[in-house]
Formats: structure tokens, sequence, C-alpha cells
């Protein structure tokens, strides 16, 4: 059974099996679509700022209240 890239359609290997192929994805277009993902993350953040406000705020440390 040959491996191939879903994405680039690489050849990746080949593992015991009936002759077919099978998909999985290679470490280049994993790169990639892990880039393409933290980009919508940065775009979707942009776009609301009042969630990346009470995001980062779950971050902050929590100020000692005033005596
Ligand atoms: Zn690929």
């Amino acid at each position: 059974m040959e491996i191939r890239c879903s994405w680039c359609t690489a050849l990746m290997g080949y593992k015991d099996g009936p002759d077919m192929t099978t998909h999985g994805i290679c470490p280049d277009c994993a790169e990639a679509e892990k880039a393409k993902l933290d980009r919508a993350m940065i775009r979707k953040y942009n776009a609301g700022v009042v969630d990346m406000i009470e995001d980062l705020m779950m971050f902050a440390p929590i100020p000692k209240a005033r005596v």
C-alpha cells in the first residue's frame, strides 16, 4: 500500500496492506496548513477586538486589591 500526501500527492512511503493508496499529510504540507491556521486565528482576533482583550485578560496577572 502506498502512502501519499492528500495535499501535494507526494509519495511518503509504503506500508503492508492491499494494493491501493492511503493518504496522509507530508511534513511540508503539515507546516503550510499550520501556518494557514495560525493566520486564520490572527484574522479572527483582528476582527474581534473585544474577544482579544477578554482573552488577554485571562492571562494577565490578577491585580492586587488596593487597601
Ligand atoms: Zn504534501
